[in-house]
């Protein structure tokens, strides 16, 4: 079957510009493939989104309408996201199917007559990715019951990993700032139990480098705690020494652990490098999936 990459995280941090330019390379790999194979099925979730830049086989948009959404039930732009979610999660059946009739194999149909054709879906390819968009505000998401819904029911049909977007240029400007968006990440991690990508984007303003760096090697990450609280790193949370930093620096080795389980790799939305890599670190997932989240599960269709 194919494997679901849902892509989450902050908002501004490109999950929208990287799932467009995952779309167009896989479409791009589909039509040179000979024969030619499946291009991706792509799910816009944002219902807020004023104009989504990829082909989408199924958008949330279609279903719901955010700002009658708004309107009706006087709410903010939040509330709107989170309602239309709420309603968008109540077709979760209707949504499956169409998924598992697109993306799975069909059962040849028995024929009818002797001489009736085979049913044309039975030899159509199948995709190799669902690609999902989420909406701009993680929280919407990630710590909603609907969102819980329409993730449980994917990854019980889908091998399904999570791309965790960072926009690396800004998570990078400060320790402080870094161990946060980490920490967000550990608790994606443990509430959706599903293997993660961190994906760092926006490669073209700032390589990922050194955010690896502090990953890897803990140590590197004490030395720059160390030179902002010295106030030779910009950007730096500087002048409150100590509980800040000894919290930052103990974090580091509690987060050891949690780094040792995620792919990480570099990307530019903008373009394009790094996309092949990440489509490698999501092959890896996909087998990590099969292998420890979905022990017994091997018998499902
Ligand atoms: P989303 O809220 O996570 O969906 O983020 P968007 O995809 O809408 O992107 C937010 C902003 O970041 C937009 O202005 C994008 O043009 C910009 N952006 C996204 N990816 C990249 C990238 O790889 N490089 C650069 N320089 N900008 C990017
Ligand atoms: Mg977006």
């Amino acid at each position: 079957p194919p494997v679901a990459i849902v892509c989450v995280g902050m908002a501004g941090s490109g999950k929208t510009t990287f799932t467009h330019r995952l779309v167009s390379h896989l479409h791009n790999r589909a039509a040179a493939a000979t024969p030619p194979t499946a291009p991706p099925y792509v799910l816009n979730l944002d219902p807020a989104v004023r104009s989504v830049p990829f082909e989408s086989n199924i958008d949330i948009r279609d279903s719901v309408n955010y700002k009658e959404v708004m309107k009706q039930y006087n709410l903010g732009p939040n509330g709107g996201i989170l309602t239309s979610l709420n309603l968008f999660a109540t077709k979760v059946d209707q949504v499956m199917g169409i998924l598992e009739k697109r993306c799975l194999p069909q059962p040849q149909a028995p024929a009818t007559t002797a001489h009736a054709p085979p049913s044309p879906a039975s030899t159509d390819p199948v995709p190799d990715h669902i690609i999902l968009d989420t909406p701009g505000q993680i929280e919407v998401f990630v710590w909603s019951a609907s969102g819980s819904i329409l993730l449980s029911a994917l990854s019980t049909a889908f091998p399904t990993v999570l791309a965790y977007i960072i926009d690396t240029p800004r998570t990078t400007q400060n320790t402080a700032t870094f161990m946060s968006n980490m920490l967000y990440a550990v608790s994606i991690l443990y509430k959706t139990r599903l293997p993660m990508i961190l994906v760092f984007n926006k490669t073209d303003v700032k390589d990922e480098t050194e955010a690896v760096g502090w990953m890897r090697d803990f140590e590197s990450f004490q030395a720059a705690v160390r030179e902002e609280e010295e106030g030779e790193r910009e950007g730096g949370i500087g002048g409150g020494g100590g509980y800040m930093g000894g919290l930052l620096n103990s974090m580091s080795l509690v987060l050891e652990e949690f780094y040792a389980h995620l792919s990480v790799v570099g990307v530019s939305a903008a373009t394009g490098d790094g996309i092949e890599e990440f489509l490698e670190a999501v092959e890896g997932k996909r087998e990590e999936f099969d292998k420890e989240f979905r022990p017994g599960m091997d018998d499902r269709k």
